[in-house]
This record gives structure tokens, sequence and C-alpha cells, in this order.
């Protein structure tokens, strides 16, 4: 690739507005932010994880978001805060309580302090932004909306709430389907809409999320997915599913027992009705024309993100795709 340029060099002034869910999301969207501006581009988080648990308001898609763009977070993980000690969660556990979420010591911090804030009245909004500035991220993270939704995970024997599921369960149950507890009365972000009003040209982003637990809530609250397809700007998934596997977490195992093939191909057709393009891995090659053949243009490039300058590449090649829409040459 050459010299790949790793701080803000491009202007992107059409905007882009991506969605993310966490640790797929979050790779993109800090390849994003070296490339961009931070007042370029708007990060729409998912919500749907969310969770009350010891009496705490926790976000997980929020905060791997911003501890990734703060450069805070644990890379082997993927999620929580690097240099993390434990010693609540094990003196928790060692007095029986409810020890089967990770909670760190310094992460604890971050959902006491949010619990707080909420509990006085703040939006959620207004925590993750200032928390975000609190750790030195200018970028612009919004959740989809302020009020409470909850993914729940319908299985063959019981519905589960998201993080009993993916945590506490280790994601062993059997899926069935999903639904999305109290997103009927959910109202969007205004942000979102504010956003898309100042930037009627902007790009719509999906981020190599989970398209079940991580995507889908974002496009279900009530009139979201209507407003982002009313920008102009052209709307592009990036495919979580490489060479019929998940990089990580459920996505793949989620389809399977869905009775969907865990492909790239049943990506586009999950996304097919709202975006334009579909970026895939080059191991996925072989998916171009069947792809195409549904209307959904393809881009084929290394969507694999381990370091950082994947990141930076697969967030550059985006925004060519971008502006080859705008020059006409898709
Ligand atoms: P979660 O909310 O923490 O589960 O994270 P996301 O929903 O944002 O991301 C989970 C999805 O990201 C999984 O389906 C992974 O396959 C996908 N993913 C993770 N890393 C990568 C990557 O480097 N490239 C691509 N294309 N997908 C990835």
């Amino acid at each position: 690739y050459g010299y790949v340029p790793l701080t803000n060099v491009r202007s992107h002034s059409n905007g882009l507005c991506v969605l993310s869910g966490g640790v797929g999301g979050a790779k993109l969207v800090v390849g994003l932010s070296k490339v961009l501006k931070s007042t370029e581009f708007l990060v729409v988080v998912n919500t749907g994880d969310d969770f009350h648990h010891l009496g705490l308001k926790i976000c997980p898609d929020i905060d791997t978001v911003t501890y990734t763009l703060a450069d805070l977070v644990d890379q082997e993980r993927g999620w929580g805060l690097k240099d993390e000690t434990w010693n609540f969660l094990n003196n928790l556990k060692g007095l029986g309580g409810d020890g089967w979420f990770n909670l760190g010591d310094k992460d604890l911090a971050t959902h006491v302090e949010r619990t707080q804030r909420l509990a006085r009245g703040d939006t959620l909004t207004s925590v993750t932004k200032a928390f975000a500035s609190s750790l030195g991220v200018s970028s612009m993270i919004v959740p989809m909306t302020n009020d409470p939704v909850s993914t729940i995970v319908e299985t063959s024997e019981e519905h589960l709430a998201f993080q009993h599921y993916f945590v506490r369960d280790r994601c062993l149950p059997e899926v069935k389907g999903f639904h999305f507890h109290g997103i009927g009365a959910a109202k969007s972000n205004p942000l979102i809409s504010e956003y898309c009003e100042g930037n009627n040209n902007a790009a719509i982003v999906l981020a190599p999320s989970n398209p079940f637990v991580s995507i889908d809530p974002i496009l279900g609250v009530p009139g979201l997915k209507d407003r982002l397809l009313s920008v102009k700007g052209p709307k592009i998934a990036i495919s979580p599913i490489i060479n019929g596997g998940a990089v990580k977490g459920p996505a793949a195992k989620m389809m399977e027992e869905l009775g969907i093939p865990s492909t790239a191909m049943a990506i586009a057709n999950h996304y097919k009705g709202f975006i334009d393009a579909l970026v895939i891995d080059h191991s996925d090659s072989k998916l171009f024309e069947e792809i195409e053949d549904t209307g959904i243009k393809v881009f084929i490039t290394n969507t694999v993100m381990r370091t950082l300058e994947n990141k930076v590449v697969l967030a550059n090649e985006c925004l060519n795709y971008i502006d080859q829409f705008w020059e006409d040459k898709w």
C-alpha cells in the first residue's frame, strides 16, 4: 500500500455517519478517526446491549467505542480498559455476589459516574459526550437513542436479556430470533437528525458489526432508518462475515441457528433495501457476481483489521468508494 498516513489528512466535507456496535465497529471508527477530522463524521452507537447490573447502568458498546478511540482499550480482549485490575470483582465473588459480568476496577468508575449523572437527570448523550471529552476523545459519539431499549435473544428455551446470553451463557443457547424491548417508544437521538439536516450529502457506513444485535437495533429505532435513507450519500456496509465466519463473536453461529448461511452474501441480503454497496474481503471475492446480481455494488479489499494500519487503510478505502460515488464511477 505504500505510505499510510496516520493522521487527519483527508477532507470529507460531505460528512459521514457510521453505525457501530462494539468491538468490530470500534476498529473501523478508529481508522476513520485517523483520516478524518472529528467534526467530519458522526458515530451512532447501539444501545440495545445496555443494561442495569448491581444498580449500575452499563453501556458496553458506547464504552468500547470511547475506550478504543481514547487508546485505552485492552487490545487483547477488544473491550474494557488496558492494565485493568479485578479486585472489586474478586471480592464480590468472594461474598457470593453476582460476579458473572466482568467489571474491572477502573472500568467501574465509568459505570458508577454514569449512573449518578443519569439519576441527576443528564441524558445518555450528554454523559457520553462528557466522558469522551474527559478521555481526550473529540469524535462525536452518540447513542442511537436516550431512551431505554433492551435487546432480547429468543432461544429455544427462553427469552434472554442480551448480556445474559452473551456473557453469562457465553452465547451457548440456540438462537431463534431477537426483539428489542422498548424500541417502539424510543425516540431517535435528535443529534442524528440534526446531523443529517446539516449534511444532506453524508454517506452512511454500517461498520462491520453484528447485523442482528448491533446494527438492527439502530435501524429499528422508529424513523431512524428512513432519516438515514433520506440523505443523498451512498449507504455502504462492511461485511462482518469473512470467508464464512465471524472474526469474533457469535454472528456466524447466530446465522446458522437462524437457518441463514454465514456468508457475505447473506449479509448483502440482510441489508438489501438499505445499502447501495457492500465491502467484502479478498477471501470472499468469489461472491462478487452473486452479490452484484442483487443490485448491490461490491467492493473487494482487505477487511481484516488486526493492526492500526489495517484499520486506517480500510477507512481510507471506504472514503475512496464514497468519492467514486460522487465522481459517478459506480
Ligand atoms: P460487539 O458489539 O462488541 O459484539 O461488536 P460488534 O457488533 O461491533 O462487532 C462484532 C462483529 O464484528 C463480529 O461479527 C465480527 O465478525 C466483526 N468483526 C470484528 N473484527 C472485525 C474485522 O477486523 N473485520 C471485519 N470485517 N469484521 C470484524
